[in-house]
């Protein structure tokens, strides 16, 4: 979707090429653009006629086990990560789909299966290599650069290109997979029932539900294939004797139409979502945060799903808290801890015929969500770049100490293709 022409490619293998290439950017007059794992939906790794710093040749990870502590290049995908700590039992939390860049993630937040036992991938951030704007190159630590520290851990890309990300890493053994799909007159029922459930969910389990046409698999019921269903699915990444019966109590209340349930490595998990967003198809992405799965945001939910216009569309939602929202509100840039649920309307297709129903289906569920959000949404998802949004995704007190940094180390706003934090302030 994002057919860009950048001037330049420098593809990066230290900080000090990042350094060159920042360089060679500003005495050319040229705009910047950081590519990490090319996942941003709104391409803001890539703009006509710019530098395209592109970090995918900086892929390598160390590991400490005695420290519980990874050393991961600017530009690893997700897997790389994973592949270097679970020889150890040890993973980083991060996102649910294994080619997703770690550089865009962590520094915008970074949901996923390991979040509400653990944390955000930002919350374990632990000190990092930056090349800020005019070339240097420093060590960001809590002694050295704190402020700067604060604003990685979710002000995005704004502040300097991450060349290394120094992790803390977590305890992670077999997790328990559970997926239930019910038709779709079962919905209400079965999300009165989750969200029952979620009210006392333990922090190990992490749950996500999608509005969908089901697939053609042979354990989904013949009558439901094609059809727009309702997915849940429970993770149990605690005690693995556990798993099962963890797993199975999200079932009990409203039986699905069908279940599976496998125990599996945590590697293995990362990549069940690997094959459903593929390269090369067609996205458009809204989301936003959820005071309550209320009867009347399901009755909602529901009218958009029979509306998507196409069956790779998608209404997504997950209960966040636990861990997420222990972290205290001030001790990171990344905001909206509290919000209880987050929905993502994914709009997925093919044909570049048909992009504006795309498009259009998605602005106008979000549209009809509205209601019942916080007014917050995930920096990560939101579309598009430099379109002003950053002051109300980050709030008013929480924009201008973000803005405090981004004047200390970019006052140029040299890197600006990113969800904006503007060294004037808001406009
Ligand atoms: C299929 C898919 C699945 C996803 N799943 C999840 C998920 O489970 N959880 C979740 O939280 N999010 C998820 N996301 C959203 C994801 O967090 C964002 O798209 C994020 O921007 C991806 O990072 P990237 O490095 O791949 O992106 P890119 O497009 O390469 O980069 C996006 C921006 O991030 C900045 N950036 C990237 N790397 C660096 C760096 N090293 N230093 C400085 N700036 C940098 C730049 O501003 C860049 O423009 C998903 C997205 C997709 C497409």
């Amino acid at each position: 979707m994002h057919d860009r022409h950048p001037a330049h490619i420098a593809r990066c293998r230290s900080a000090a090429d990042v350094s060159e290439a920042l360089r060679y950017a500003a005495t050319r007059d040229l705009p910047v653009t950081v590519r990490g794992g090319g996942h941003n939906v709104g391409g803001s790794a890539v703009a006509d006629g710019a530098v395209m710093i592109d970090l995918s040749p900086l892929r390598t990870v160390t590991v400490d086990p005695e420290a519980q502590v990874a050393e991961a290049g600017g530009g690893c995908l997700l897997r790389d990560l994973d592949t270097a700590t679970a020889p150890y039992g040890l993973a980083c939390p991060s996102g649910v789909v294994s080619h997703t860049g770690l550089g865009g993630l962590a520094l915008g937040g970074g949901y996923g299966w390991l979040a509400r036992q653990w944390g955000l991938t930002c919350d374990h951030i632990l000190a990092a290599e930056v090349v800020l704007a005019d070339g240097s190159v420093i060590e960001v630590t809590e002694e050295s650069h704190p402020e700067l520290l604060w604003a990685l851990r979710g002000g995005g890309g704004n502040f300097g290109v991450v060349t290394r990300f120094t992790l803390r890493l977590r305890p992670v053994g077999p997790v328990r997979f559970s997926l239930g799909v019910y038709a779709l007159d079962e919905v209400p029922d079965a999300l009165a029932a989750y969200r029952k459930y979620t009210g006392r969910q333990p922090p190990e389990m992490h749950t996500v539900g999608g509005l969908k046409r089901a697939g053609h698999q042979e354990w989904i019921p013949p009558h439901l294939r094609g059809e727009p269903v309702l997915f849940l699915i429970a993770v149990w990444s605690g005690d693995p004797e556990e798993g099962q019966a963890r797993t199975a109590a999200l079932f009990e209340e409203v039986v699905p139409a069908a279940h599976v349930s496998h125990t599996m490595t945590y590697p293995a998990l990362q990549a069940l979502g690997d094959d459903s967003q593929p390269k090369g198809d067609r996205y458009f992405i809204k989301s936003s945060y959820l005071d309550d799965l209320s009867p009347s945001a399901v009755r909602r939910l529901v009218a958009a799903a029979l509306d998507e216009p196409t069956a790779l569309c998608s209404i997504d939602f997950e209960f966040l808290r636990g861990a997420i929202s222990d972290v205290p509100d001030e001790a990171s840039a990344f905001p909206g801890r509290d919000a209880p649920y987050q929905v993502t309307v994914v709009s997925h297709w093919t044909d570049p015929e048909r992009d504006s129903e795309h498009i259009v289906w998605a602005r106008e569920t979000a549209e009809r969500l509205r209601e019942f959000g916080t007014g917050g949404a995930y920096a990560n998802y939101v579309q598009g770049e430099g379109d002003g949004r950053a002051p109300d995704i980050y709030g008013r007190d929480r924009y201008a100490r973000l803005v405090a940094v981004k004047k200390k180390y970019d006052p140029d706003n040299v890197l600006r293709g990113n969800l904006n934090i503007r060294p004037e302030g808001a406009l």
